[in-house]
């Protein structure tokens, strides 16, 4: 019978193998290039290489892999990456996601993995008082990522609003439930309506002022109207650091607003919640703690491994409500201890370890090393736009958070430049940023997503870009 252990001296090999190989990439990841050529038939040659009709040594698999991976891939963590908020890992993180593999636990009945299921409830109602949660109230659970705790809201959202919908569903509600978000909302908000059986006409996508903020004003003239037509508006989905040009909607007052309606206020702060960490930033995010839900991911400004997302909430009933099922298979010593089985909490059912990345960071780093993180981060997102400033380049956004939309006024008018200033730069192998379109201008948009990304980094970008402009 084939041995998936292998041997004792197999593994000690392949795990020195491996150690070296990870290590070399970690620390030099900087020499690398950020981004890979995409020739699909050279990927495609290699990742099929070995037909599984004639499996190969385990060294040789493993040296496959980590070349695919080397060669193939956007290298999120290398400092030059100014990219969509994926980070570079922290190393407690990886640690943490190979201890997760090896003893493999299993989230969902809670009697399974005691110290596990406690771990990501501690960490939930840590973060929950965090983000001005009053204690007793704070409930959640970890999810594979902002899309997941988004979609975890809208059904919360729909259940609290609905009581009876868990029952008889939106087709038996004989209502019309409507949800506003702004047109610079994740797309999972309007994936999730579509999801949840909302459908995309449910869904308002409120206007963004100047600086890319919901529209209060709009906000609620649009509930106005939808009331006026008979519709029922059940949640407002606010965003705390939009994903393309990093805005913090008004929430005090559509915080306001949804109280006035008895609306479900949930805040997509999938990045932008890292700031509640650092005093100099934490008032950016005031009203946070007025909403109902929270959208939180640790893999982004955290720099947790990928996927590590919370939904927190200070509804304390609501996750059961919503997700609660009785299984007959189900372990059942959770239900005679007064603890919460995640299965019973969560869209997901067997589930991994989602936690243990963020608390090995945490307890090796603790807050005040995300503090610091957070202050780094953002004082070289400042710097950014100092120099680009210096170097006669426009912004078009105005955050405090790290993230740069910008451009050459004199290009301002020709949607191509953007694009052909960021195809450049990924060719150049020497940074990674993309391109996000503001009001009529194609900018160019640069965040600083990695807490190894320094003054050298950012000044190194800046030069590129003056190159290459000098070249159009
Ligand atoms: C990244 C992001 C999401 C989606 O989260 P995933 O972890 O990618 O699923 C949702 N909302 C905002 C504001 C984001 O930045």
């Amino acid at each position: 019978m084939v041995n998936f252990d292998l041997n004792a001296e197999e593994r000690a090999a392949l795990w020195q193998h491996l150690i070296t190989a990870l290590e070399q990439y970690y620390a030099n990841t900087s020499g690398l290039n950020v981004a890979p050529s995409l020739n699909i038939s050279d990927i495609l040659a290699l990742v099929e290489k070995y037909p599984f009709e004639q499996p190969v040594s385990a060294g040789k698999a493993v040296e496959h892999v980590i070349e695919g991976l080397s060669r193939y891939a956007v290298h999120t963590p290398h400092p030059s990456y100014y990219g969509l908020f994926n980070p570079r890992a922290t190393f407690p993180g990886i640690l943490a996601d190979a201890i997760t593999a090896t003893f493999n636990p299993q989230m969902a009945a809670w009697s399974h993995n005691p110290f596990a299921n406690e771990v990501e409830r501690y960490l939930i109602r840590e973060f929950g008082k965090q983000f001005g949660y009053p204690e007793e109230s704070i409930d959640g659970v970890f999810a594979t990522g902002g899309t997941e705790a988004n979609l975890t809201a809208v059904l919360c959202a729909l259940n609290h609003h609905f009581p009876e919908y868990a029952n008889v569903g939106l087709h038996g509600l004989k209502k019309h439930p409507i949800l506003y978000c702004s047109a610079e909302s994740h797309h999972s908000i309007i994936r999730s309506a579509r999801v949840a059986g909302l459908g995309l006409n449910a869904v308002r996508a409120i206007p963004v002022d100047g600086r890319q903020r919901m529209d209060a004003a709009g906000l609620a003239q649009q509930i106005q109207k939808d009331l006026k037509q008979g519709l029922t508006p059940f949640m407002i989905a606010a965003t705390a650091g939009a994903t393309g040009a990093g805005a913090i909607d008004p929430l005090p007052e559509i915080a306001e607003i949804a109280q006035a309606h008895g609306l479900w206020l949930h805040v997509d702060a999938a990045y932008g919640g890292a700031a509640i960490l650092e005093p100099s930033l934490k008032g950016l995010l005031k009203g946070i703690e007025l909403g109902h839900s929270i959208t939180f991911d640790a893999h982004k400004w955290l720099s947790a491994p990928m996927g590590a997302g919370m939904f927190l909430t200070r509804e304390k009933d609501i996750l059961h409500h919503t997700f609660r099922i009785t299984a007959d298979y189900m372990p059942k010593e959770a239900s005679a201890m007064n603890v919460t089985d995640p299965f019973n909490h969560s869209i997901q059912w067997s589930r991994r370890f989602i936690g243990l990345k963020l608390y090995l960071s945490l307890l090796i780093f603790g807050w005040e090393g995300f503090a610091q993180t957070v202050r780094h981060q953002t004082e070289m997102g400042r710097l950014l736009k100092k120099l680009l400033r210096e170097n006669g380049w426009k912004l078009y956004n105005d955050t405090d958070l790290p993230i740069a939309c910008f451009s050459a006024p004199a290009f301002e008018a020709d949607d191509a430049f953007a694009l052909h200033i960021c195809d450049k730069v990924l060719q150049s192998g020497q940074a990674w940023i993309s391109v996000y379109r503001i009001g009529k201008v194609n900018t160019l948009r640069a965040c600083i997503t990695n807490y190894a990304t320094t003054e050298k980094e950012v000044r190194g970008l800046v030069k590129l870009l003056e190159r290459l402009r000098g070249e159009e």
